[in-house]
């Protein structure tokens, strides 16, 4: 079997390895320092690429594949681990919209959410639903052409700076996970409230709550069908821990080398 990494793969992760070296690396302990989110360095990050491996050119992206997210997201986590957070929070909702969104859905959100336009979200967890997904309470209750979401999610990464949400909520909670829904939702409209919260580290990667109030979504911005949430989610979630899990290992490999070089 040959592991060896194709010219493609290469470059891919020499491009992650230089921007990340000479772009995020300079800034990394001053913007975790002050807890700075850089939204330009987002931006950068999708006008290289790195967010459209997985996604086909039709829709912008370069496919790439999934190897070559991987190599990027460790090139970018063993500089600054903070960055790499924003590769599942574009990448994540884009794929999962790929996958189960309307050619509409695809259309309207995939191409700004990996050219690092659109700041992206996943809103799953809520404070009596963290590992038990199917206990969540946030209500979705269709109301004409729209659904009128009710409820609050915390622990959130880019809550207090995203623009979209892919968003889950209850529609039918008579029928336990089986009555959760997805949606795909624009931030920016009456409804959604943010409060920021701190965490232990990777501060340059904010964090916090978003709390709907009436928040009207579109019945067209559903993923799926009704109920199909659960299934949905589990799937994203497949999806983005080969990120978390790239992002370790770049990590270990900065704490190796600056193991070594200390030792030196
Ligand atoms: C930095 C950070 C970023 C995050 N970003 C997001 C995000 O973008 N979107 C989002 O939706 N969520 C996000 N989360 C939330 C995260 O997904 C939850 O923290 C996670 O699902 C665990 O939920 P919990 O914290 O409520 O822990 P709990 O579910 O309460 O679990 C606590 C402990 O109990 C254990 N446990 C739980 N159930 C069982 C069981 N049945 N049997 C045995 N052991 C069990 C768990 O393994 C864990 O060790 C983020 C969290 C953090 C810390």
């Amino acid at each position: 079997m040959d592991f060896d990494l194709s010219d493609e793969l290469v470059a891919a992760q020499e491009l992650a390895r230089d921007f990340a070296e000479k772009e995020i690396g300079p800034t990394a302990a001053k913007d975790d320092k002050e807890h700075t989110f850089r939204r330009d360095l987002v931006s950068k990050m999708g006008e290289l690429g790195f967010y459209g491996c997985v996604i086909p050119e039709s829709y912008g992206g370069n496919g790439l594949g999934f190897l070559a997210l991987a190599l990027i997201t460790e090139e970018i986590a063993r500089v600054h681990s903070a960055m790499r957070v924003f590769m599942n929070m574009q990448v994540g909702p884009a794929l999962t919209l790929l996958r189960f969104g309307s050619e509409e859905l695809k259309k309207r959100w995939i191409p700004p959410l990996i050219r690092g336009e659109s700041v992206g979200c996943f809103a799953i967890t809520e404070p009596d639903a963290g590992s038990d997904v199917a206990a969540m309470r946030t209500t979705a209750v269709r109301d004409g052409d729209s659904y009128t979401l009710n409820g609050s999610k915390i622990w959130i990464s880019n809550a207090p700076v995203a623009d979209s949400a892919l968003i889950y909520a209850v529609t039918d909670r008579s029928q336990k996970h089986r009555g959760i829904s997805a949606f795909y939702a624009d931030l920016h409209q009456p409804g959604v409230s943010r409060r920021a919260l701190d965490a232990l580290g990777v501060h340059a990667s904010p964090l916090g709550e978003l709390t709907f109030e009436n928040f009207r979504v579109p019945a067209e911005n559903l993923i799926g069908k009704e109920g199909e949430g659960f299934k949905i989610c589990m799937w994203q979630l497949n999806q983005t821990r080969l990120s978390c899990a790239a992002g370790a290992l770049g990590v270990a490999r900065a704490a190796k080398e600056a193991a070594v070089s200390y030792a030196n």
